[in-house]
């Protein structure tokens, strides 16, 4: 679709348009009667042809008000009625400009030569439900450019609503206006429209394509001011070599990119069938072990060797580590497939932080798990899945506050929600990981950390569960401070009363 003037006007200014190339991007074109090239479009705004409807660009308000005031200074200048539709700022700057030029703007509004809309409150009467109205527009943009034209001078008018609607990310509205003022000049009084559009709310590939399309419905395109304001034609050439250029090693990177990324995507399915498989296949062996160890112990029970028990205790609670490691494994590969299922049944937290608590303290003698606040509160979900982030909260307050010998737990309930705390005197975390923690595999590393084991699994693990029951998980911690790891599950709904009953 080229994009060429629509007016048969002869006007001696250059015409500067924009046609696609067969490489799918916007070139520059001069009008080949022209032979005395003078790129700068309008530099004079008194030679405005008949019907216009062009597009200028900008990066900064001061350069649209400045070409604003010169299209609009020039028409009033030359008897044109003129219309603005614009938003209050522009409208505002646009005025101060024209009186600063010695106009005399309560006269020309007064003779009907100025008319001046707010840019929002005009394109609400055009729309109905999100979507633009022709009928509208042509019964209130119609009827103003009849009016202006009554007195048979020519009209300009500045258009700010489809910048309105591009920026709510109304594209396709904003499209369709622009159509709607095509078909308005061809059907009623000629008229030159100028809109405006800031440069930069086209950034990112998506608005390729729809540039294109707005570009496609101006008779003339004039690019922002750092195209413009060069002052020679050379300059302006090699400005447009330089963006050549640019385009081009930008549209190499993005094919490269796009590669990378499919690479990466490709991996990164490869990693999780790995981690799905490695999980599978070390479960057997280790189930195996686990049972053999059981028939050992027996067997060494009734021989009353004691060092041989010593050591197969050692062994089992290894296993046990290696059976816990298994399972996160598992469960996250699970989860990344989506394949996790959870119980939705009542159940009362309060009860399950009891009975894990004193559970965990059975098997430690370094720390003392104290619960200090305890309030009943019935929450739905699944109480295993719960207790299992419980569970690595208080193994990671352990694990984290060797030199520490409590750990402080807390039920309490909001209006909303059940919250649970554990608190620990550890080594703390600095806030910079606070969100980091909770992703895969992820591990605070310096230097007084790397005596820790683990594999950065069990909060990524505690966060998944947590959202899937529409929760909240967070840590309160600094460095050298002790951590509190919070979280949060909303209360069960209480059920209305099976009948009411009217006095
Ligand atoms: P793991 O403990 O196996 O490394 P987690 O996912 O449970 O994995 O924890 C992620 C990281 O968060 C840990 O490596 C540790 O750096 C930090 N962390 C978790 N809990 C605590 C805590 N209570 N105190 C200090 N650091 C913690």
């Amino acid at each position: 679709m080229a994009i060429t003037p629509k007016s048969t006007s002869t006007s001696s200014q250059t015409d500067i348009a924009f046609a696609q190339n067969g490489r799918g991007y916007l070139s520059l074109m001069q009008n080949s009667s022209d032979t005395n090239l003078k790129l700068a479009p309008h530099s004079d705004w008194s030679k405005m042809r008949d019907v216009e409807h062009f597009v200028q660009f900008y990066e900064a308000d001061t350069f649209l008000l400045n070409s604003l005031s010169g299209f609009i200074g020039a028409g009033l200048g030359a008897g044109d009625a003129c219309i603005v539709v614009a938003t209050e700022a522009h409208r505002q700057g646009l005025e101060e400009r024209l009186k600063d030029n010695g106009l005399d703007l309560a006269a020309v509004r007064a003779r009907g030569k100025y008319i001046s809309l707010d840019a929002g409150e005009t394109l609400s009467k055009l729309m109905v439900n999100g979507s633009l109205e022709p009928q509208r527009f042509t019964e209130v943009i119609g009827e103003l450019v009849t009016r202006a034209a009554k007195s048979g001078s020519h009209v300009r008018i500045f258009g700010e609503m489809v910048a309105l609607l591009w920026m709510e990310g109304n594209a396709a509205a904003a499209i369709r206006l622009e159509e709607l003022w095509n078909e308005l000049q061809n059907n009623t009084h000629p008229f030159s429209l100028f809109c405006a559009y800031a440069m930069h709310g086209f950034d990112g590939e998506a608005y390729g394509a729809q540039f294109t399309e707005i570009c496609g419905q101006h008779s003339q395109v004039i690019p922002d001011e750092s195209y413009t304001l060069l002052s020679s034609p050379d300059e302006r050439l090699l400005a447009i070599t330089l963006l050549q250029q640019k385009a081009n090693s930008l549209e190499a990177e993005i094919a490269e990119r796009k590669t990378v990324e499919e690479r990466l995507r490709e991996l990164e399915k490869r990693k999780d069938e790995f981690i799905s498989m490695a999980s599978h296949e070390l479960k057997t062996p280790v189930t195996s072990l686990k049972g053999f160890t059981q028939v050992l112990q027996r067997r060494f029970k009734t021989r009353d060797d004691q060092e041989s028990l010593r050591f197969l205790s050692i062994m089992d609670s290894q296993l046990n580590k290696l059976t816990r490691l298994i399972n996160d494994l598992l469960d996250i590969s699970k989860m990344q497939q989506g394949r996790l299922d959870y119980q939705e049944d009542p159940f009362d937290l309060n009860a399950l932080v009891q009975e894990i608590v004193e559970n965990l303290q059975a098997g430690i003698s370094t720390h003392q798990l104290l619960i200090v606040d305890r309030t009943e509160a019935q929450v739905v979900g699944d109480r295993d899945r719960v207790g299992q982030v419980l569970m690595n909260l208080l193994a990671n307050a352990i694990k984290y506050s060797p030199k520490a010998d409590t750990v402080i737990v807390r039920v309490s309930k909001d209006q909303q929600n059940a919250i649970v705390s554990v608190q620990d005197f550890g080594i703390g975390i600095d806030p910079t990981h606070h969100e980091l923690i909770f992703g895969q595999f992820y591990q605070v590393t310096d230097a007084a950390e790397k005596t820790y084991p683990g594999l950065g699994m069990g909060l990524y693990i505690c966060a998944e569960i947590i959202r899937r029951h529409a929760g909240r998980i967070w840590v309160e911690s600094r460095k050298y401070h002790g951590s509190t790891f919070t979280f949060s599950l909303p209360l069960q709904e209480e059920k209305a009363p099976k009948e009411s009953y009217c006095h």
